[in-house]
């Protein structure tokens, strides 16, 4: 079984490149790794790099590379491509001939063919490079939101001007690319909430303050965040994901304990949701005589598309696919993505990439049976190598 290259694609990739890529996304899913142990990934990537002309590259944020790929002009400013690596402890149901042979561990988002399109991108700019030299970020631990951060505090792409990256999607098909302005991934804060009251015996309960009667207040209002407080043409989520109380049928618990996520895709709206949840929890706990406690957790910030990057992104896909690849996003995503970070101190764009192939289903990320179509691998590779060569002529 051998991926063939998107059509329009064929003259971008040499035969032996093409299946080196596919082979080393092979090699990737079949030995995926969790978050912060990406350790072969990591020499996998390293010898792949090298293979493809590549030797400048060093190890950052402990189990993260940073490829060089040198310019063709010294002062142009330097571009940024990152691919994510990192993988999910999930156990594999797709079928596939390559497989996870690590039980419990699987690429179930896409970042093999991340990281593999982040090495052809790296490929490309050697055969035909950008004016500037372009740093090409091979992130660990993005599933859980330490990664980016990790990268930027190591210093190592602090002459970056500009960057780029995208994710696999399966609801849209191979050749297809989201390149917009405006929100394309939402914010991602954690809360736990502890409502402690006081224990009693179940048959006795005017003896206690319940904390079990009060949380399931709470999650009902919690609903009316979202409903209620939150502008209708905003999109947002409020979700109870935990829930510990209790330990016998006929003991009314001293505590509960709540945890969940808020979702946004607006600073306003992100404050809102997060402001109010304080407050409605506070007052609930009041009016049934519990005391609370709420512990936020920040996570990444939404990723909003700002226009100058956005611009050369589109112009980048118009020039290795065509202008008809350019696809809305649609629905908005409400999950989370750490390149949200990057974002915050360097201009750049984030895409979703097609991912699904010819007469296949939209399977939902982080599922046991997802995996992303390959050639998808073509299309970031030749897309992200063509964003920092447009950006870096700006
Ligand atoms: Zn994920
Ligand atoms: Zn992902």
């Amino acid at each position: 079984m051998m991926t063939e290259v998107p059509e329009s694609l064929r003259s971008i990739f040499d035969p032996v490149v093409a299946g080196s890529l596919v082979e080393l996304r092979r090699e990737l899913h079949r030995h995926p790794e969790l978050s912060w142990q990406e350790v072969e990934t990591a020499q996998r990537l390293r010898r792949a790099l090298l293979d493809f002309g590549v030797s400048d590259v060093v190890s950052v944020g402990r189990t993260g590379l940073v490829a060089r790929i040198p310019g063709r002009s010294r002062g142009a400013p330097t571009m940024g491509i990152r691919g994510d690596i990192d993988a999910l402890p999930i156990v594999e149901d797709t079928g596939l001939p390559f497989a996870s042979e690590a039980h419990g561990v699987m690429h179930a988002c896409g970042h093999d063919v991340h990281a593999s399109w982040a090495v052809g991108a790296a490929r490309l700019l050697v055969e035909r490079p950008a004016e500037s030299d372009v740093l090409v970020i091979l992130q660990p631990a993005e599933e859980v939101g330490e990664g980016a951060r990790a990268i930027l505090e190591s210093g190592a792409i602090d002459d970056v001007k500009m960057i780029f990256g995208g994710h696999v999607d399966r609801r849209f098909a191979v050749g297809q690319v989201v390149a917009q302005e405006g929100p394309l991934a939402a914010s991602t804060d954690t809360f736990t909430i502890v409502l402690a009251g006081a224990g009693a015996h179940g048959a006795r309960p005017h003896e206690s303050a319940d904390p079990i009667v009060g949380a399931a207040a709470l999650i009902g209002a919690l609903q009316t965040l979202v409903s209620r407080r939150l502008d209708p043409s905003e999109p947002g989520v409020v979700t109870v994901g935990m829930i510990n109380a209790g330990s016998a049928s006929n003991i009314i618990p001293d505590r509960a304990e709540l945890r969940g996520t808020i979702r946004a895709t607006s600073a306003s709206a992100r404050a809102l949701l997060t402001g109010e949840l304080r407050r409605i929890t506070e007052a609930l706990a009041l009016a049934y005589g519990l005391a609370a406690s709420v512990v936020l957790e920040g996570g990444t910030p939404p990723i909003v598309n700002p226009a100058g990057a956005t611009g050369i992104a589109r112009e980048a896909v118009a020039n290795v696919l065509g202008a008809d690849a350019l696809t809305p996003l649609g629905t908005m995503n409400m999950g989370g993505e750490d390149f949200a970070a990057y974002m915050e101190r360097i201009p750049g764009c984030f895409m979703r990439i097609g991912a699904r192939e010819a007469g296949g289903k939209t399977i939902p990320a982080h599922s046991a049976a997802y995996y992303a179509a390959e050639g998808a691998l073509f299309v970031g590779a030749a897309v992200l190598a063509e964003c920092a060569r447009v950006g870096a002529r700006r």
